[in-house]
């Protein structure tokens, strides 16, 4: 029998997979252990374990009385790997012969790991936790970048200002890829300046593996091994570097490794040249004509669009294109033209640059849009790819986003959850009669435990504040206010997001002189938190930082609208739990889903949003409230003032009466009624178990197994 496992190495065990991440009570066990320094080093847990000896954790457990704790979680922890009785195991038997494989150029896991920007990314992490959950066949290909996405800070005068640290891959739960004979694995993509190679990274996200391309290696040029340094970093010909790295070095890095999927997802189109590289393997391999070879890898390509912004859509000009994927379209016979035609809406039309979009549908079977609007909007932008067809017979169907439950729930909901649902129900929470339970919970208790998690964002946002402060240098006076800036029982609104300017994070601010006066309302206070970074590039998105960083200064608003820097999963965690009203207000219909509400759903939070997006079929008028009627106007500047005038009517009608109508135990009980309808009716469609199952029966069987498609006809063009 094999030696028993020491309580060190279990803990170590349970670090080395992000499993963890969505587990409470491991979460519990690495915070226990030493609460500051957990937080300090970001809930890292390689770094945590790393601060002790063997011996010293050994104590220090003992004195905490956690041995048990981490005996269970362990446990729980094989049990959770080694179950067959899956969703998947019924359900998408075929691809347990040959999984489904995942590529995208973000994933947002966990905090500790940098490899994501914002909702994209983090959409690509819950997929795969729920994946995992679900026991769906799955692996999932990324980049590898060092130095990751950016830390944020704001200086005295209100601007962004970028850093980046390199993170040390000894310090991540990440191992070498190896091929099935054991060396680790090491792929190169031609392009007509010189080969560039990679290694391949792999990370254990329950039981699916991420692999991640590394480009970092001493084979490479200084500039090549900085070329997946960073994410979404530099310019077009980094990008499309970066870009046939993900899809051509992806398909390579798979098949090094021994892995032959039946399914490729594109999540968005930097991926998309993942198929070329497969055809170009069918006819070296099997002989294949090109328009033959295309033909069945096309038949099992999915492709996932996100992004109604035009400019949006990755573009490349014929000398960036010639110069990374002329060697490959040599070797699948085509010329400069035939290869430029594939990214072409008009293939003859010589001025169209190449648009990975246009590739992506081109070559998958199957394309999805990620909300019913933005399947509406997707097949409206995209018709011209298919002239001959009307509007509704395009072929691009939808299906909306949805959040990992564990990941975003708050432990203290997940209690009252136990308490009213059926036993197991989290194996479940795709199922509407599973959620039905919700109404049995009682008021007072809903309310409480909100409060709580409400304090506690509270005082994560005062300790945040009082760092940005010290940093930017700020007065004692000034640091002193901050200590106490957010009332607890004060109405809490939460607005965090990327700072794109289609977001319009500043829309508060349109109609002043309304917003003046609910803020200056001492009677029915209302307060903001404010956070999200906006790309580097992205001047506008600095400015709208800046005008909000000039209001959290001025007297009236001061200490009731607050700043908060460097929003990333941690942030967003505290944030989606802790507040009462959770606001966006994109310029519909440029928000193709937008994720972050559906999290603050779950916590019993109630959405005041643009009728965009996932809110755009989630709304029912009892579930929380509506900005508008879902109009759009040709005038982008009247449609904003619109909104904004709307916003401030919505606020001042409906949200703040019904905040502060309280019983005679100071309860609100039309809010409190309506916090239970947005659980009740929104719970179980928009989380991510829901989603994958989807994506799995409309997607992946289909296009791993030939039967015909519920979402979408043949699309072969
Ligand atoms: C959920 C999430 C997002 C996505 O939010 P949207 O509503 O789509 O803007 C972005 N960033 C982080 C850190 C998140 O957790």
């Amino acid at each position: 029998m094999a030696k028993k496992k020491t309580v060190y190495e279990k803990l170590c065990e349970l670090a080395s997979n992000l499993w963890w991440s969505w587990q409470p009570d491991v979460t519990q066990i690495f915070h226990l252990i030493d609460p500051d320094k957990w937080s300090e080093l970001n809930h890292n847990p390689v770094l945590l374990l790393k601060e002790y000896s063997p011996e010293q954790l050994d104590d220090k457990l003992s004195s905490l009385s956690l041995h048990s704790r981490v005996n269970v979680a362990y446990r729980r922890w094989l049990e959770y790997m080694d179950r067959s009785d899956t969703w998947g195991s019924t359900n998408a038997t075929i691809l347990g012969h040959r999984c489904a494989a995942y590529f995208s150029a973000e994933f947002g896991i966990h905090e500790s790991l940098h490899i994501y920007s914002g909702g994209l990314g983090v959409l690509a992490g819950d997929h795969l936790k729920s994946s995992s959950d679900l026991g769906l066949p799955l692996v999932a290909i990324g980049l590898f970048y060092g130095e990751g996405y950016f830390s944020q800070h704001i200086d005295k005068a209100g601007w962004q200002q970028e850093s980046y640290t390199e993170a040390k891959t000894e310090n991540l739960p990440i191992i070498p890829a190896y091929t099935p004979e054991g060396k680790p694995v090491m792929i190169s993509v031609s392009t007509r300046s010189g080969e560039i190679f990679a290694k391949v990274w792999r990370i254990n996200v329950g039981r699916v593996p991420l692999y991640l391309l590394d480009t970092d290696v001493p084979e490479n040029s200084q500039e090549d091994r900085n070329l997946t340094a960073r994410l979404y970093g530099g310019d077009q010909r980094t990008r499309i570097r970066q870009e046939i790295m993900l899809g051509i070095g992806g398909v390579k890095a798979l098949e090094a490794i021994g892995i032959e999927p039946s399914v490729i997802h594109m999540n968005e189109g930097h991926s998309a040249f993942a198929p070329l590289e497969r055809v170009r393997n069918r006819m070296h391999e099997d002989g294949f004509s090109f328009d033959d070879a295309l033909r069945e890898v096309a038949a099992s390509c999915v492709f996932t669009t996100h992004t109604p912004v035009p400019a949006g859509h990755d573009r490349f000009d014929a000398a960036l294109l010639e110069e990374h994927v002329g060697p490959l379209g040599d070797q699948l016979g085509l010329d400069h033209h035939a290869l430029m035609s594939l990214g072409r809406v008009d293939p003859q039309n010589e001025g169209e640059t190449f648009c990975m979009t246009v590739l992506a549908f081109k070559l998958s079977r199957l394309a999805n849009a990620v909300s019913s609007l933005h399947g509406v909007v997707s097949r409206r932008m995209w018709a011209s790819l298919w002239p001959w067809r009307s509007e509704e017979e395009i072929p691009i169907g939808h299906i909306t986003n949805g959040v990992h439950m564990p990941t975003w729930l708050a432990a203290p909901m997940r209690v009252i959850y136990d308490r009213v649902l059926p036993t197991k129900w989290y194996y479940k929470t795709g199922q509407a009669d599973v959620w039905s339970g919700i109404e049995e919970i009682t008021p007072g208790d809903l309310w409480e435990t909100h409060q709580a998690l409400k304090n506690r964002l509270i005082h994560f946002s005062r300790d945040l504040l009082v760092k940005q402060a010290k940093r930017r240098g700020s007065s004692e006076t000034e640091i002193g206010h901050l200590k106490t800036a957010l009332n607890p029982d004060a109405l809490l609104i939460g607005f965090a997001r990327r700072f794109a300017p289609y977001k319009r994070a500043d829309l508060v601010m349109k109609d002043m002189e309304t917003f003046l006066k609910i803020i200056e309302d001492a009677d029915r206070p209302v307060q903001f938190i404010f956070a999200g970074k906006a790309h580097p590039a992205d001047e506008r998105g600095k400015q709208i930082i800046q005008r909000i960083f000039k209001l959290t200064q001025e007297p009236p608003f001061r200490g009731k609208i607050v700043l908060l820097e460097d929003y990333d999963i941690n942030l967003g965690r505290h944030l989606v739990q802790g507040v009462d009203v959770w606001l966006n207000n994109p310029r519909r219909p440029l928000e193709a889903s937008g994720t972050s509400g559906q999290k603050v759903v779950l916590n019993g939070g109630l959405n005041c949003s643009i009728l965009d997006g996932w809110w755009a079929e989630a709304f029912d008028g009892s579930n929380g409230f509506a900005i508008g009627e879902g109009r759009t106007h040709v005038n982008q500047e009247i449609q904003d003032d619109r909104d904004g005038l709307n916003l401030m009517k919505v606020l001042k009608e409906e949200v703040i009466p019904l905040y502060y109508d309280r019983n005679y135990d100071d309860l609100p009980l039309e809010w409190i009624a309506r916090m239970k309808n947005g659980i009740r009716t929104l719970g179980w469609r928009f989380n991510a178990d829901r989603m994958v199952m989807d994506y799995a029966e409309k997607m992946y069987l289909p296009a791993a197994g030939g039967l015909s498609s519920q979402i979408k006809g043949d699309s072969s063009l």
